[in-house]
């Protein structure tokens, strides 16, 4: 859609401007250095072209000087070469002689000397234009004695005649015949040589003249007159002192020793330097010309402040001819770049509209160079966008459309998503309670497990524990800590009485090899001895834990020593009481068997047989009680000797059966033999032990059967029963049966089911438990199966390798 253009706005610094300050820089900088570097070429061209200006004139001055140096030892020489002089002389001069006077006056006409004047052969000043000194002897001035030994060379001297040092010059007068008649002195006027130095085209500076001592002896600066330019040494202070007549000025030193230093290297031509002075505190330029023959140095001294002046002159005219060609530059420049670039700002308008979606707008270059170029292309570029802009909305709206359908179906899915994470958190939640439900039950047996009387542990198939209850470790004596992953057979031997069970024999090895259940009880006689610990009787069931085969074994045991105990105390008195019963009721049976045959009395009335023969029936059947109490205290006493014989069981049974004859007759009642296969192999049993169990199986048969009725006996081979191959024997009737109440309890001592009291009046109750004890002393197992009213079968069963020799001291039969 086409609208305001939006144009951008820079915060940076436009183009254009960028241009003008680059330019603008570039010339501040290109002029500051070129400004620099005239400045500094032109303060080193223009000090070397003073010194050579300086040089220069000084070469003028000097030779000014020395000309009137010159002129005034011409002059002197010259009255000194005159004859009146010479003639004045000789003799005794008289004073102030007035043509003497005159001709000193007439060769002072320029007044180049202030004051002229003679001295006789003894040093007396005896005419001179300032009478004040006639009459004066300066015999020992240094001026006089070289004269008046004759030296001509004697010329410049300072000296001080008149109280001021001065420039002297002095020439002998001497006679034809080579005597020294006296001597003319010239003290040149300060006048001239100031009227010289002064001549100058040197301008600004001092000027001084000084002695080859360093000795400042003219200058026009005030104080420095009679200074040393360097510092002397001691040596040469004393020379000076004893040389010149002005020895009592104090020459105080001046510091400028590079001065000293050239004047002592007395340079024909002259010599310029630059020099700090510490006093003015400038750079000085210093040049120090020698004055030809007289001993003294010209020296000029100018401060380089003073040059710098016009250098400056220049520096500031230069500085504002850049200023002004920058400021020309930077209009020059921006009109130049404001020329170039309003192309660009008409692009910058186009491609602002462009971005508002204005395609339409041509942009207008006419500048006939690369910009106009890039103005057509952009115009081309626009109509190019223009199309391709219209297909992007078309595109964008089937997108769009294509996207909200797909949004529409994501929002489907996400209701979806959160039904199921909600279905999952309600998941989550059943299994937090099911998780705290199975918390609770572990509690549960947990507390079942510590709050039961037996112990109880966990074995894996590898025997070692891996769970046990508190009572466990406590009837052990070992603490739970050193139980838990403890290999059972390293902490517990098994004994059968006295004798130790082989590891491979122990019954847990049966429990999680073979699945079997085990129990164990007083009367198997199995002892747990703890290592290094006590030893007791075992009562024990273990179980196999099945899952995929057999995980392992769960154990319940119990100590059973009080209870043992309590059975062998019971035994014992049953064994002992019977033996104590059976002899007087032996007696008892003897007499009364004596008073039926009447052998020691009277014939008896039919009233008093009738009960002496009830007496007799009566210890008969006390009798039977008391034989079956012993066997019973025998076998469990373990006294019981076996002598296993070979033996057809078949065969067997039909020699008891026939025992039963008569009973069976009685109750008109029939017995079948069967053998499953028809023949069995003998099998090796004690034939005493198998018989009385065999015959108490056909005793109860004949009792609680149906008169009419049949029992069948049946022995069958090749059952399988805990690993090992059994013989099954079977004793069936159709009999008052047992009820499942009476079931639980029919192998207890003296436990008589309710019917079989109603039925059979006579009975004790003790032959099952006799049968059990000896079938499972033999490793057999028995049982029973009944329908009341029916019948009943009971089952035992014997190996098939027969019963294991026991040597006993008793057989199970009662004499
Ligand atoms: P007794 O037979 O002297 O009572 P047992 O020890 O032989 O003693 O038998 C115990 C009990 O078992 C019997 O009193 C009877 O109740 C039950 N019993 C044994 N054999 C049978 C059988 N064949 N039919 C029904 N009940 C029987």
């Amino acid at each position: 859609m086409p609208g305001k253009p939006d144009i951008p706005m820079h915060k940076q610094i436009s183009l254009k401007n960028k241009i003008i300050f680059i330019v603008a820089g570039f010339i501040f900088v290109f002029g500051l250095s070129a400004l620099v570097f005239v400045f500094f070429s032109a303060q080193v061209g223009f000090n070397s072209l003073r010194q050579e200006d300086v040089k220069t004139n000084i070469v003028a001055q000097t030779r000014d000087i020395d000309r009137v140096f010159m002129q005034v030892d011409r002059v002197v020489a010259h009255i000194a070469e005159q004859e009146d002089i010479m003639r004045y002389l000789q003799g005794a001069p008289r004073p102030q002689d007035a043509a003497i006077i005159a001709m000193l006056m007439h060769h002072n006409a320029e007044q180049m000397f202030d004051p002229l004047y003679i001295l006789d052969r003894t040093g007396v000043v005896v005419a001179s234009l300032d009478p004040a000194l006639t009459g004066n002897n300066y015999g020992f001035r240094n001026y006089a004695v070289a004269a008046l030994r004759g030296e001509s060379a004697v010329k410049f001297v300072i000296d001080a005649t008149v109280g001021a040092p001065g420039y002297y010059v002095s020439r002998p007068v001497i006679a034809r015949d080579g005597a020294i008649l006296g001597v003319v002195v010239g003290k040149i006027s300060a006048n001239l040589v100031e009227g010289v130095i002064m001549d100058s085209a040197l301008g600004r500076g001092h000027m001084m003249i000084i002695d080859r001592d360093g000795i400042i002896v003219y200058t026009d600066r005030n104080g420095w007159l009679y200074h040393t330019i360097g510092a002397l040494s001691d040596k040469d202070r004393a020379r000076i002192a004893a040389e010149k007549s002005f020895s009592d000025l104090p020459l105080t030193s001046l510091p400028y020793d590079p001065v000293l230093d050239a004047i002592r290297n007395q340079s024909a031509s002259p010599v310029a330097f630059d020099l700090f002075d510490s006093v003015d505190r400038d750079t000085k330029l210093f040049v120090v010309s020698a004055i030809s023959n007289t001993g003294l140095f010209f020296v000029f001294e100018e401060g380089t402040q003073a040059l710098a002046a016009p250098l400056l002159r220049i520096v500031v005219i230069l500085s504002i001819v850049i200023l002004l060609a920058m400021l020309f530059a930077i209009l020059f420049t921006y009109l130049t770049v404001n020329r170039f670039l309003s192309p660009l700002a008409r692009l910058k308008l186009a491609v602002a509209n462009m971005r508002a979606g204005n395609f339409d707008e041509q942009v207008q270059i006419h500048t006939g160079d690369e910009l106009e170029d890039v103005g057509e292309q952009f115009n081309a570029m626009a109509g190019r966008l223009k199309s391709s802009y219209a297909d992007l909305e078309r595109t964008v709206a089937e997108k769009t459309n294509q996207l909200s359908v797909k949004l529409a179906d994501i929002e489907h899915k996400n209701v979806e998503m959160r039904d199921t994470q909600r279905a999952i958190l309600n998941v989550l939640e059943d299994s937090r309670v099911l998780e705290m439900q199975l918390q609770e039950e572990r509690n549960r047996l947990q507390e079942i497990l510590s709050s039961m009387g037996e112990g109880l542990f966990v074995v894996g198939r590898d025997l070692r524990i891996v769970l046990i209850n508190p009572i466990a470790t406590r009837i052990l004596g070992i603490g739970a800590d050193a139980l838990k992953g403890a290999f059972l057979p390293d902490i517990i031997n098994l004994y059968k009485g006295k004798n130790k069970v082989s590891e491979g024999d122990r019954f847990l090895y049966r429990v999680v090899n073979d699945g079997a259940t085990i129990s164990v009880d007083s009367k198997d006689d199995f002892y747990w001895e703890v290592r290094g610990g006590r030893r007791f009787a075992l009562g024990l069931v273990a179980a196999p834990i099945s899952e995929k085969g057999f995980a392992g074994a769960v154990v319940i045991f119990r100590d059973l020593t009080r209870e043992k105990n309590l059975d062998d105390a019971q035994a014992s008195f049953i064994s002992i009481t019977s033996h104590q019963l059976r002899t007087p009721l032996t007696s008892i049976k003897w007499f009364l068997e004596m008073l039926m045959d009447g052998d020691y009395a009277d014939p008896l009335t039919a009233k008093q047989r009738e009960f002496v023969d009830l007496a007799y029936q009566a210890g008969g059947k006390m009798t039977g009680i008391i034989n079956l109490l012993l066997q019973i205290a025998r076998v469990e006493s373990g006294r019981l000797k076996i002598v296993p014989v070979p033996t057809d069981l078949k065969q067997l049974t039909e020699i008891i059966v026939a025992s039963f004859g008569n009973a069976l007759a009685l109750r008109k009642q029939t017995v079948t033999i069967r053998t499953i296969p028809e023949s069995l192999p003998a099998i090796p049993v004690d034939v005493d032990v198998i018989e009385q169990v065999i015959q108490n199986l056909l005793s109860n048969a004949n009792r609680y059967a149906n008169e009419n009725s049949e029992i069948v006996v049946s022995i069958e081979a090749g059952r399988i029963e805990r690993g090992r191959e059994v013989i099954t024997y079977a004793v069936a009737d159709q009999g008052i049966g047992i009820s499942k109440e009476a079931a639980d309890r029919i192998f207890e001592k003296f436990y008589r089911a309710d019917n079989a009291l109603r039925a059979v009046p006579e009975g004790s109750g003790l032959g099952l438990s006799l049968v059990k004890t000896l079938v499972e002393g033999w490793g057999g197992t028995i049982w029973f199966e009944s329908e009341e009213s029916k019948g009943t079968t009971f089952f035992f069963t014997i190996p098939i390798e027969g019963m294991l020799p026991h040597a006993g001291e008793v057989g199970i039969k009662v004499a």
